[in-house]
C-alpha cells in the first residue's frame, strides 16, 4: 500500500487513479484534489528527509 499523503489514506498502487510524480517518485491520491493539492506545495507533504 501507498499513502495519500494530503490525507492520510493507503492507496493501492495498482488501481489507484490518481498520481503524481515529484523528484523522481510516483506518489499515489484517493482523489483529484489531494493529487491538486500535492502538486502545488509537494515539498509541504514529502518533507525534507
Ligand atoms: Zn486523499
Amino acid at each position: 500500500m501507498a499513502k495519500d499523503l494530503v490525507c492520510g489514506m493507503d492507496v493501492d498502487p495498482a488501481t489507484a487513479k490518481h498520481t503524481a510524480q515529484f523528484e523522481g517518485k510516483t506518489y499515489y491520491f484517493c482523489a483529484p484534489g489531494c493529487k491538486k493539492a500535492f502538486e502545488a506545495d509537494p515539498r509541504r507533504y514529502v518533507g525534507s528527509s
